[in-house]
């Protein structure tokens, strides 16, 4: 990590970031860049990975408008990518979920700063009006970390349940949802042991719920996202990705059909996030079956005219990145160096996807 810091120093005091920025092979290629959350109170102490704060934002734009990069809508920069028309230092802004946060706190930066963004909405929480589980239990067992208690008689457990530190908090938390999966338990269910265990905790679960953290958009809150700088696209209807044909068209068709009644007027969506970065060889052909024809990884990379479309890179910004590292993707020299490649796929299956491709 403080090598690389060094050498993005180095590299930047010695012109190469500016001539990276402008060269014809950045020209040829798009950074596209993944948030999740931006925080509303806490979140960013909580996940410093998953929530930025809104000063953190504003600076990003701030730092691609300085370098003079053009901020395209994606849908706009995936058929230049592959025209080839690409303008130069070209990036795109997505936002993974579409949680109350994102109308709250991102929109009024991105109209600040004009900047058009693509929204994933996973859509089964946007019609159920609760705090996702998963990430909603974590974060009340977060906030409770320093509470002492105990929580083994919510489930029943004879071994000990405690909350801190962290790694013991994690295996609670596993445990808890493994719980509420083996009672098969409703999304009002399950919003009902948060509860229990927001109380035994000493965290006010109602001001939680109150703020909208963790919630995903409501209904009407998504049909006002302005369509000049919002894209709503497919994330998948429950948050997951089935490795079954008939279970994961649904979760598509499902998300699809909710996000065309939301954004009437809009065109159909065809690109797609694939939840928890998560994919498999299967889900190219179910994808195409769907009428999805791009697809957006959290593998950082700039994107070239080589990526296959169902597999687009996409660098996740986080608190823990600097400004020198993003301006380092940005400029396109981070891609430049040597990186753990994460796609691991049947080579046969990427093959007749290219061939299809054409
Ligand atoms: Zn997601």
């Amino acid at each position: 990590m403080q090598l690389k810091q060094a050498i993005f120093r180095a590299a930047r005091s010695a012109g190469m970031f500016s001539i990276l920025r402008d060269s014809p092979w950045r020209r040829r290629r798009l950074l596209i860049v993944c948030y999740h959350g931006v925080s509303m109170d806490d979140e960013h102490e909580w996940s410093p990975s998953l929530y930025v704060t809104q000063d953190r934002l504003r600076a990003r734009l701030q730092a691609l408008r300085d370098g003079g990069y053009t901020i395209l809508p994606l849908a706009d920069a995936t058929e230049r990518l592959y025209a080839g028309t690409l303008p130069p230092r070209s990036v795109a802004l997505t936002f993974d979920d579409g949680a109350v946060d994102f109308e709250r706190r991102a929109l009024p930066v991105l109209r600040e700063f004009n900047a058009p963004a693509t929204l994933y909405l996973t859509t089964y929480y946007c019609l159920h009006r609760l705090p996702v589980f998963d990430t909603v239990l974590s974060y009340v067992l977060w906030k409770g970390r320093d509470s002492g208690a105990d929580l083994a008689s919510i489930v029943g457990s004879a071994q000990p349940m405690p909350v801190s530190p962290d790694s013991e908090r994690n295996a609670t938390r596993q445990r808890l949802r493994e719980h509420a999966a083996a009672l098969g338990l409703s999304a009002g269910e399950k919003d009902v042991l948060v509860a229990r265990v927001a109380g035994r905790l000493g965290v006010n679960y109602d001001a939680i719920k109150a703020r909208g953290t963790l919630q995903i958009m409501a209904p009407d809150t998504v049909r006002g996202l302005p369509g000049d700088l919002v894209d709503v696209q497919l994330h998948t209807h429950r948050h997951r990705t089935p490795i079954d044909h008939d279970q994961f068209v649904r979760e598509i068709r499902d998300n699809d059909a909710v996000i065309r009644e939301l954004r009437i007027g809009a065109p159909a969506p065809t690109h797609f996030c694939y939840p928890s970065g998560d994919y498999h060889g299967e889900f190219f052909d179910w994808l195409h079956e769907c009428q999805v024809q791009y697809a957006t990884t959290c593998v950082p990379d700039l994107v070239s005219r080589d990526a296959y479309p169902l597999l687009l890179p996409r660098l996740v910004d986080t608190m823990e990145q600097s400004a020198l590292t993003f301006e380092a993707w940005a400029s396109g020299f981070a891609a430049l160096l040597p990186k753990r490649r994460a796609f691991r796929l049947d080579p046969e299956r990427l093959t007749v996807g290219e061939a299809v491709r054409g």
